[in-house]
């Protein structure tokens, strides 16, 4: 059993970061297990949580199991979880209860939890201490663990707990079964180093890591050669890729060298602002198989909030970047995420937020009420801003996106774009 802690996980090492190739194996005594039976895998949160969900999909296929979308039907239920979120963290606690009830009736449904929640002390604690019929918990980090831990769920039949606090390495060769035949996710790297202060994913997640480019282009071009049309490029935060290897290779390079595979579509998520070169709106402007889109986090324009939130910009910054991007990349299109209700956010903050929208006319934004995480910096910040003053923010600028959302797509009103459509 090995329980995390998150003092440990705040830790950052200079130990190196191994590749490894031949981590993932299934032992003989579990290889077929699955054989006609069924999982279930329900996954919340962000795209790191859907790709690792069809990475676990394709661990479940090799050990035989195939899919269905009845929890009633069954053998082995897998919840991969969100912690960003308390919404998405009372959603899991509250299936469980629907879980327990299938497996007062049925013994031997193995119910899995993984993701970012386990990855949290007091989540992994409640689930030994009051979740005890719950099988296998395990973390983001060791998921290629899976068969080794079902073979000992059904040896030793008791709960098994292994989330570990420190990342380790980064393993390669992990099965996949996509969701789509044609758009695939692929990760760059792993982890993330940028620690702003409400944000609980450089504990779930690790310190950076990123793969080496020969492996993700040998992946982008096996893709492109089975029919895949898009890719999108996948971390925490890409712009950073390549920071932690010694090759001195960065993303301006990769989105370069994927580009040249000739793979049609070409995507990438998140940027932070603070890591976007101007060698990389370079390459997003030559290639036309780079997609003219941009996920640019802004959170807040208030500089004092950005400040408190440690997002490393101001809002002079972010703006030369934003306008950088607008001038350079034709036809660009800029979405955001914001949060309000930062702990004291004030009134004049919030304006400050509704200004920069009304300046900057983002294509959509992903908005937020702050959401406390328990061992973030800003969870130890007292907050006397009532929820209903939140959410009367969250509804104005609301408002706004959706009025700027509309006049985004109306440019497109009896035009014809190409496009990439897959039916179910
Ligand atoms: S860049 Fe900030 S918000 Fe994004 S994952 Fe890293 S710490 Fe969290």
């Amino acid at each position: 059993m090995n329980l995390p802690n998150i003092k440990e996980a705040r830790k950052r090492t200079d130990k190196k970061v191994e590749f490894l190739y031949d981590k993932y194996k299934i032992p003989d005594s579990v290889k077929d297990i699955g054989k006609g039976k069924k999982y279930l895998i329900l996954t919340y949160g962000c795209q790191m949580n859907v790709h690792d969900s069809e990475n676990i999909s394709g661990i479940m296929k090799e050990l035989k199991y195939t899919l269905t979308d009845d929890m009633e039907k069954a053998d082995v239920i897998i919840l991969n979880t969100c912690a960003i979120r308390e919404n998405a963290h009372n959603k899991v606690m509250g299936i469980l209860g629907r879980i327990k009830h299938l497996k007062e009736k049925n013994k031997d449904i193995i119910t899995i939890i993984g993701g970012c929640m386990p990855q949290e002390e007091s989540v992994s604690n409640t689930l030994k201490e009051k979740y005890k019929w719950v099988d296998i918990v395990l973390g983001t980090h060791n998921i290629y663990e899976i068969p080794k831990l079902l073979d000992n769920v059904m040896k030793e039949k008791k709960q098994d707990i292994e989330v570990y606090s420190v990342e380790g390495d980064v393993i390669e060769g992990l099965p996949v079964k996509r969701d789509s035949k044609y758009k695939a996710w692929v990760n760059i790297q792993y982890g993330c180093d940028k620690f702003c202060s409400y944000c609980i994913v450089p504990y779930t997640r690790g310190k950076q890591r990123s793969r080496k480019h020969e492996d993700i282009l040998k992946e982008v071009e096996s893709l492109r050669d089975n029919g895949y049309l898009e890719v999108t490029l996948l971390g925490q935060n890409v712009n950073a890729y390549g920071k932690d290897l010694e090759d001195n290779y960065t993303l301006a390079e990769l989105l370069s060298d994927t580009a040249k595979t000739g793979i049609k579509r070409i995507r990438f998520v998140t940027s932070h602002p603070w890591d976007f070169t101007d060698e990389m709106i370079d390459v997003i402007a030559k290639y036309d198989n780079i997609m003219p889109y941009i996920h640019l986090p802004i959170q807040s324009g208030s500089d004092d909030i950005l400040k408190k939130m440690n997002r490393k910009y101001n809002i002079k910054e972010y703006k030369t970047l934003f306008y950088k991007l607008k001038k350079k990349i034709p036809n660009v299109s800029i979405t955001t995420d914001i949060i309000v209700g930062f702990p004291n956010e004030s009134d004049e903050d919030f304006e400050k937020t509704i200004d920069i929208y009304n300046e900057l006319k983002f294509d959509l934004a992903y908005t937020f009420i702050y959401s406390k995480r328990e061992g973030t910096p800003a969870a130890k910040l007292k907050d006397d801003i009532s929820l209903e003053v939140k959410e009367e923010r969250l509804q104005r600028l609301n408002s706004i996106v959706n009025k700027y959302a509309k006049e985004a797509n109306m440019k497109y009103l009896n035009k014809v774009v190409p496009d990439t459509i897959e039916s179910l």
